[in-house]
């Protein structure tokens, strides 16, 4: 399984300045032959490297192997959309690859700037462990409000999937991000906080509009964003432990629309809720391939209306956002936690496995609410 490895460059004053010279420099250029791929009609990277490569070089002073990388970035650029000319960030990403930058040991990465190479110390989060050579093609340096990071793409050995004994359906929504088949809620409480938090902060510092105000503004945008992810992060990893010690698969619905049952009026809320959950499933899933968990997605028809006793679908089976009320036999509980048994349900029919689907989830525990 690929996956991308965010690592923290910690360069020195003197090292810093030259990748930071070498990142504008580079985009500098990626801008110069953007004009002349765009006045030539020229998006062929080999045509253009024939008309601009030297050109470039003397312009720019970039090294060889950086001059090339520019013109792939451009021609990468323009193989999306060609009918306007495309400028470059001051700072955008320089794309290197096996020749511009190798790792020395798994701390330290030789980088290619407009002055030679230079070694930087780098420090990563997850994978420790992971073998160096395990980086797959290309790495991108990126910089984000004056630190520098590399984007690692890693190929990552996948456990061999477990025989599941039994389903861990997982409902997502807006106002319980998270409910599980054994009824447990991740509530949205805590994120609907902060994110009401940074709203407020958010207007009020445009309404002053002053330059610190215009600063602190720059400083917090990003940080609701980051706070969603990590929790995100949090939540998959708890649900994909909890089905691993119980030997389960996981399983969640396909994204195909986001649920019809939030409550939540505004479309940029609706947005980031649509943006939470893809990205909530996306953890899930290569959390679980990571440490052997089958996981399935199902049809997320009527799961919501559907009596995971009996059945029954009827759109006023739901009573509220929050309450299921069968109105053939009179099952009653959460919304959340029945759907979560309907998806669990679901997938059990598709799946080898030697348990009765309703039997089995039809334990009715008082759904216990983490706080996020
Ligand atoms: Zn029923």
């Amino acid at each position: 399984m690929l996956l991308t490895l965010k690592a923290k460059l910690y360069p020195a004053v003197e090292q810093k300045k030259k990748l930071v010279d070498t990142m504008e420099q580079f985009n500098n250029a990626c801008n110069s032959i953007s004009k002349i791929a765009f006045e030539l009609k020229c998006y062929n990277k080999f045509k253009l490297q024939q008309k601009c490569y030297y050109d470039i070089r003397k312009e720019f002073n970039l090294p060889a192997q950086l001059a090339i990388r520019a013109i792939s970035k451009v021609v990468e650029s323009y193989k999306i959309d060609k009918t306007c000319l495309h400028l470059f960030d001051k700072f955008g990403a320089i794309v290197y690859d096996q020749r511009v930058l190798s790792f020395k040991g798994l701390d330290k990465a030789s980088i290619t700037t407009l002055e030679g190479r230079i070694v930087v110390p780098m420090v990563y989060g997850s994978y420790a462990k992971l073998k160096m050579s395990r980086i797959k093609g290309q790495v991108d340096l990126i910089y984000i409000k004056g630190d520098l990071y590399l984007c690692i793409v890693v190929d990552v050995p996948e456990e061999i999937p477990l025989t599941p004994e039994g389903v861990l359906g997982v409902d997502m929504g807006v106002v319980n991000i998270a409910t599980t088949s054994d009824g447990v809620i991740y509530s949205s409480d805590k994120c609907n906080e902060v994110r009401e938090h940074f709203s407020k902060l958010k207007s009020t510092l445009q309404s002053v509009g002053t330059k610190s105000a215009k600063r602190h503004l720059k400083k917090i945008s990003g940080k609701e964003r980051r706070f969603k992810t990590n929790t995100n992060h949090i939540i998959a990893k708890q649900i994909v432990q909890v089905a691993k010690d119980m030997n389960r698969a996981i399983a969640v619905e396909e994204l195909t629309h986001i649920r019809s049952r939030t409550t939540v009026k505004k479309a940029q809320r609706e947005q980031f809720g649509k943006w939470a959950f893809s990205q909530l499933k996306l953890f899930l899933e290569y959390k679980s391939k990571l440490i052997g968990v089958p996981f399935v997605s199902v049809n997320p028809r009527n799961t919501s209306r559907e009596c995971s006793v009996c059945g029954y679908i009827d759109k006023n089976n739901r009573t509220s956002q929050a309450e299921f009320k069968c109105l053939d036999c009179g099952h009653t509980e959460h919304a959340d936690y029945n759907a979560a048994k309907n998806i669990a349900a679901r997938a059990l029919v598709n799946m080898p496995i030697a348990v009765c689907p309703k039997g089995n989830l039809n334990r009715k525990p008082t759904p216990l609410v983490v706080g996020y």
